[in-house]
């Protein structure tokens, strides 16, 4: 059943959503032990959030567009009272004082936080596997990673446990897990999305999007969570366009991005998926040709000096007073560095050690600063595009689902994961997967639809069209 079926039956009396809740954590029992989608399940209080629901109907109230529908909140989303972790020892048992909008937005609407679920550490990572409680794994193979960061997020609306989820996309991390397990997944345009209560990664590339079965659910938690927010300083104030209903793609200009689907490493099958999916648009109506963005074969540079330079600023934080772990030393330096010593995984600290070298005085300038040039051409070269197209095409990511362990010791190899999706990030824009078939070992491929800032409407009624014609 959809999160709009489900919110339609419970919001006239249909269903209550206490059943729907009590279905969902049937299935979250007899699958999570193998999944480990979940860093907490909040079954107490999803039930008595589903009677406050189910109480409001019988009052006559309405309680809103995702009245009585189950959703998974990525574990770096802050919940008053309730721990939040990022999947990081150095947060463990700390449970933040406020709750983060995305997830009041959902509150407010009738919808259930149902669980937090695993991610890569502080959401460093492509595979789940950098999480500090274990990795989580595919749904449609658990001898696979399900992707990351929000692997948990994605596992778990592609296993049943919740129709709808949240997590945070800072170079992919939302499109990439929801392509690994065959999924929708969406990255808003910078800003539409308040960040109030999202656990900093780096912040001018954070944004918090929604993961869903179809292309309408995505629509739906979208619609619930966007919208300008006074806490977040970076919230675009504008009111958003509504994403409409409609999968017409008739007279659209779709360009199919070259240097993001001739990748190195692209498996054949994955290329295939967007080429079939750009003819069944072309039959459909729309005009669909190649097109270059020359810089972004340079994305996953620049990503890689300003993402770790703005983190090891943000994780700066983490001191062994304010938050979580401490462990005790002579002094207040050496208790700070046993604190992180012990509170922070590997590829944490090694984010921590680039981003600080990339803004160290000698070398800011050749490193970072030259990053941020790059990023600024990317920006153009995209406008360029964006003159004669209205949304872009691509892969999602270069590969299905890869095996537990595969490249856990080749942090290059994990980095290139994202190579189709970090363009976006820097450049500020939107963009969504779609599930489109299978590829190698049966196993799901996503095709992402890329758009300009604030073009999620055209982005929505090209995803609509692919959804309808995925094989
Ligand atoms: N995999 C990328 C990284 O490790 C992107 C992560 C994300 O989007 N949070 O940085």
């Amino acid at each position: 059943m959809t999160a709009r079926a489900i919110a339609d039956a419970v919001r006239v009396g249909e269903r209550s959503a206490r059943s729907v809740v009590d279905e969902h954590l049937a299935a979250i029992e007899a699958r999570e032990p193998e999944l480990h989608a979940f860093n907490l399940v909040m079954g107490d209080s999803a039930r008595a959030t589903a009677d406050a629901v189910d109480a409001a109907v019988a009052r006559g109230e309405d309680p809103g567009p995702l009245a009585g529908v189950p959703v998974a909140l990525k574990d770096n989303l802050c919940t008053r009272g309730v721990p939040t972790t990022c999947s990081s020892r150095i947060l463990e048992g700390w449970e933040p004082p406020y709750t983060a909008t995305v997830v009041q937005r959902v509150l407010d609407a009738g919808g259930i936080p149902i669980g937090k679920t695993n991610l890569d550490e502080f959401a460093m990572g492509s595979s789940t596997e950098n999480s500090a409680f274990g990795a989580t794994r595919n749904p449609h193979d658990p001898s696979r990673v399900p992707g990351g960061s929000s692997g948990g997020s994605a596992a778990a609306v592609a296993a049943g446990f919740a129709p709808l989820a949240l997590g945070s996309d800072t170079g992919g991390s939302i499109r990439q897990p929801a392509a690994l397990c065959g999924v929708v997944g969406v990255k808003p345009t910078y800003g539409r999305v308040s960040r109030y209560g999202l656990i900093a990664f780096a912040s001018s590339l954070d944004q918090i999007g929604p993961f869903a079965g179809t292309v309408d659910d995505a629509a739906l938690l979208l619609e619930t969570i966007w919208g300008h927010d006074p806490l977040d300083s970076t919230s675009i104030g504008s009111p958003p366009a509504p994403l409409g209903d409609v999968p017409d793609v008739s007279g659209l200009r779709i360009g199919i991005v070259e240097e993001l689907t001739d990748v190195d490493g692209i498996q054949p099958e994955v290329r295939a998926a967007v080429e079939r999916a750009a003819a069944g648009l072309e039959s459909a109506g729309a005009h669909v040709e190649r097109v270059k963005v020359p810089s972004c074969v340079y994305g996953l540079s620049a990503y890689y000096l300003i993402a770790p330079a703005e983190a090891s600023s943000n994780l700066a934080r983490y001191d062994g007073v304010r938050y979580g772990l401490r462990v005790d030393g002579a002094d207040v330096a050496e208790m700070n560095a046993k604190t992180r010593a012990a509170g922070f995984g590997a590829e944490v600290k090694r984010r921590i050690m680039l981003g600080t070298y990339a803004l160290s005085a000698g070398y800011y300038d050749a490193y970072y600063g030259q990053a941020q040039k790059v990023r600024t051409v990317i920006i153009r070269d995209f406008a360029r595009a964006y003159e004669s197209f209205d949304v872009l095409l691509s892969p999602t990511a270069p590969t299905t689902a890869f095996e537990l362990g595969a490249k856990t010791e080749d942090p290059l190899a994990m980095y290139l994961s994202d190579v189709c999706t970090i363009p976006t990030n820097l450049a500020g824009h939107a963009a969504i997967t779609v599930p489109f078939g299978t590829g190698a070992f049966d196993l799901p491929v996503g095709v992402q639809v890329l758009a300009p800032a604030l073009g999620e409407p055209d982005m929505f009624r090209v995803a609509r069209a692919i959804e309808g014609l995925a094989p």
